[in-house]
């Protein structure tokens, strides 16, 4: 059987959380980012994990009712935010009947929040307000937002006033001090008139780069998955755990005389005798095909692991690995990423960042889940 898998470590996602908690004011909560599946990790064996965050954050409907469904058969009731908003008033209506936090980010979608209310102690009574402040994607301008917070808490809703970082992965960017300064005077003005507003600044790199500036809510995403948020810094640094490991097999082991080429296009020819393996995992899986110089660890026949490199092209269903040397027998497990190599390793080797390989991966490999959940009351 193909046994090319994605296995998600409930015990890593807790152990993140706490990092992370551990860097906030007691006060400061935490919103779980689970969007796109929990960042390809699955809803289903990532929110049991993160229980104890004190909310979900998602970028559409069909992911709240996703983490909703997971929720509720845990008997938890947690505020679940449309991180993006209602894309359509029947959308707003459905939020709020099933009372879903949502964002603002547009005049459309105030003008369906003042047409039509929740009740006062629902959850998507309090509103997460975007304000632009440097990112140019979602929000209020400056002429705007005090107008938009205005009308909002005119009408009686409570407000947490939000807004995303450019660049908080590089904390000597000059556009940071420029967004925080403009979020603070902006949630100072709409204190001034409702006094009762929160704040929520912070993504990941925010957290760790930022300190000083979490407010009242953060919004934690890649460092929940052990993937690094920070430029200057590993994860194993920040003391954040891989969430996922992506492992394959070796299916097939040959000897290559010199002279012998591998692969498509023939990029990769043997010098002299050289042994090689063929791993079961590709593109068709979510490996990526562009990794240039990327390595995988394999299992030798008494079980330590070696960084062997991969020759020739990454193909749809295989590719090959060099284990010239090695005593490899065929079936010996190999990791694609996980504890090592890193995510962020293989990510550097293809041009992109952790996020981008969680997300992409395919449903043919097999999911699995590694071990227990942790109960409902935080001990
Ligand atoms: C995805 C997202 C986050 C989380 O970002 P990370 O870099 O993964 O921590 C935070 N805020 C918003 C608005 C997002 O869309």
């Amino acid at each position: 059987m193909r046994t090319t898998s994605i296995t998600i470590h409930p015990d890593a996602l807790m152990h993140n959380l706490k990092v992370i908690k551990k860097k906030l004011n007691p006060n400061t909560k935490v919103l779980a980012m689970v969007k796109a599946d929990a960042y390809g990790h699955g809803i289903d064996a990532t929110v049991p994990a993160l229980i104890h965050a004190d909310g979900f954050g998602v970028a559409c409907l069909s992911e709240a009712m996703a983490v909703k469904q997971v929720l509720d058969s845990r008997n938890v009731k947690k505020p679940i935010v449309l991180i993006e908003g209602a894309f359509s008033l029947d959308e707003w209506k459905v939020a709020v009947e099933h009372d879903f936090g949502c964002l603002i980010h547009h005049q459309n979608q105030l003008a369906w929040a003042l047409a039509h209310q929740p009740k006062q102690d629902q959850c998507c009574h309090t509103i997460w307000l975007k304000y632009n402040t440097g990112m140019s994607r979602l929000g209020f301008n400056d002429d705007q937002i005090i107008l938009a917070a205005k009308s909002l808490t005119d009408a009686g809703y409570r407000l947490i006033l939000t807004s995303h970082f450019a660049c908080a992965d590089d904390k000597t960017h000059p556009l940071n001090a420029l967004q925080i300064s403009k979020f603070d005077q902006a949630l100072a003005r709409i204190r001034a008139f409702a006094p009762d507003t929160l704040g929520s600044l912070c993504n990941s790199a925010g957290i760790f780069n930022f300190k000083d500036h979490h407010h009242d809510w953060v919004r934690a995403g890649i460092a929940l998955y052990g993937s690094k948020p920070v430029a200057d810094q590993s994860a194993k640094a920040l003391n954040l755990m891989p969430a996922m490991t992506l492992s394959a097999q070796v299916m097939a082991i040959h000897t290559l005389a010199a002279g012998d080429s591998i692969g498509y296009s023939a990029l990769w020819a043997a010098q002299k005798p050289h042994k090689i393996a063929v791993v079961s995992i590709g593109y068709g899986d979510g490996y990526p095909r562009v990794v240039m110089g990327a390595k995988v660890s394999v299992s030798d026949t008494l079980g330590n692991r070696h960084l062997c490199d991969i020759i020739g092209r990454v193909a749809m269903d295989m590719f090959m690995i060099d284990i010239d040397g090695l005593d490899i027998a065929i079936d010996a497990p190999v990791v694609l990423w996980g504890d090592s190599p890193t995510i962020d390793e293989v990510a550097l080797c293809a041009g992109t960042i952790g996020y981008e390989l969680m997300c992409r991966l395919t449903t043919r490999p097999k999911r699995c889940i590694m071990d227990a959940y942790p109960p409902n009351k935080e001990s």
